[in-house]
């Protein structure tokens, strides 16, 4: 397998496509074929197009950027849309669709322009509602029954009304409850290294200690992998598993790492980027919760939540967080990762930050305070 990665100074073929979809997109102005070459405007517009799509702003085309890039150029109307079980399609056409079907009242789960069985479902629920053959194939009479319709939910956020709604129904007693741990990195895949630890060796450690808490609480668990993992799977290989367990939410750790030592502090992701309707709500509310607890129980630097497009958190269909759980090329920092202790205390706060999401507001005690042996009654 080749590994994508185009760059500034890279020239040939690649780089013109990746011209041509730039220009189409309007963040280019390539009139005449000019050189093929990745030049200072193409980095820019690469920036430009991975902040707007909430990806991590590089300059450099990577495969996921690749990937996004090559979705942005579906129009809703361009193709026929329908669930391909084996390779669902992806897209903004895919996405407005999506967005169309939340405004009009019919139950998408998250808009994150995937073409899954929720999509297939309310395509056919719209199908049935205006005499249409409910065959899950949006073909040129569906486009015209999207557009003819008009809004019944306008401002509001239907997506999110529902996301609420069904978390109350959830109600608030952990045993039943499925949640999957990713530790971010294992295998040959070390992640990031410094002062003399490893962040996957970190991120396998913490996950045996959230999963034996979970467990103690009456939470099914799953790990995305572990020390028998025989294969390693990519970010949308994990999500594919994750969402097989039907999972209600999913945590995936990681250990951040910069060039400069005094970078520290922890953060949390969430799905959501710039365009409008794509934002997990109980995703958010999620990372704010591991966010406040890891920062009431240690002394973690703050660096708060913040919406990514990133491949985990956009093909999950459960609200998922990625935690950034200190630098490990910061001193203090990877004191504390490296510290037993402190990892349970991390451990703790996750979990109690998986009872938050269930307890109604204003039933939850202050942050910080709840303990475990305080959930085993709740
Ligand atoms: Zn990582």
């Amino acid at each position: 397998m080749t590994t994508v990665r185009y760059r500034l100074g890279d020239t040939g073929p690649a780089i013109s496509e990746i011209r041509t979809k730039l220009t189409l997109l309007g963040l280019l102005d390539d009139t005449a074929p000019g050189p093929h070459t990745f030049d200072e405007d193409v980095d820019r517009a690469v920036r430009q197009f991975q902040q707007e799509r909430g990806l991590t702003v590089t300059g450099v085309v990577d495969a996921t950027t690749y990937r996004v890039l090559d979705e942005a150029r579906w129009r809703l109307g361009d193709r026929l849309l329908s669930y391909v079980v084996a390779n669902p399609q992806t897209g903004d056409d895919v996405l407005a669709l999506q967005r169309r079907l939340s405004e009009l009242g019919f139950d998408v789960g998250q808009v994150d322009g995937v073409f899954g069985p929720r999509t297939d479902e309310a395509v056919r629920e719209l199908q049935r509602n205006t005499g249409l053959t409910p065959d899950g194939t949006c073909g040129p009479s569906t486009f015209k029954a999207l557009g003819r319709l008009a809004p019944i939910v306008t401002g509001g956020r239907p997506d999110t009304l529902r996301a609420s709604e069904a978390l109350r129904r959830a109600g608030k007693r952990l045993p039943g409850k499925v949640v999957v741990i990713d530790p971010g990195h294992g295998g040959a895949d070390r992640g990031n290294t410094g002062h003399g630890l490893e962040e996957a060796a970190i991120v396998e450690d913490l996950g045996a200690r959230i999963e034996g808490r979970l467990t103690a609480t009456g939470v099914q668990t799953y790990l995305t992998r572990g020390p028998g993992s025989e294969v390693e799977l990519d970010e949308i290989g994990r999500a594919e598993f994750a969402n097989e367990t039907g999972a209600n939410l999913m945590v995936s750790l990681h250990v951040d790492a910069h060039p400069n030592p005094s970078a520290s502090g922890v953060s949390t992701y969430y799905y959501g980027g710039d365009r409008p309707g794509t934002m997990s709500a109980i995703g958010e509310q999620f990372a704010g919760l591991i966010q406040r607890e890891i920062v009431a129980r240690t002394d973690l630097l703050n660096c708060h939540s913040h919406a990514k497009t990133w491949d985990l958190l956009r093909h999950t269909k459960m609200a998922t967080v990625r935690v950034e759980l200190g630098y490990v090329t910061n001193e203090n920092d990877a004191a504390r990762l490296a510290d037993p202790d402190f990892r349970d205390v991390i451990a703790e706060a996750i979990v109690v930050a998986v009872q938050r999401v269930y307890l109604p507001t204003g039933e939850d005690a202050p942050t910080g305070v709840l303990h475990l042996d305080d959930l085993a009654q709740v």
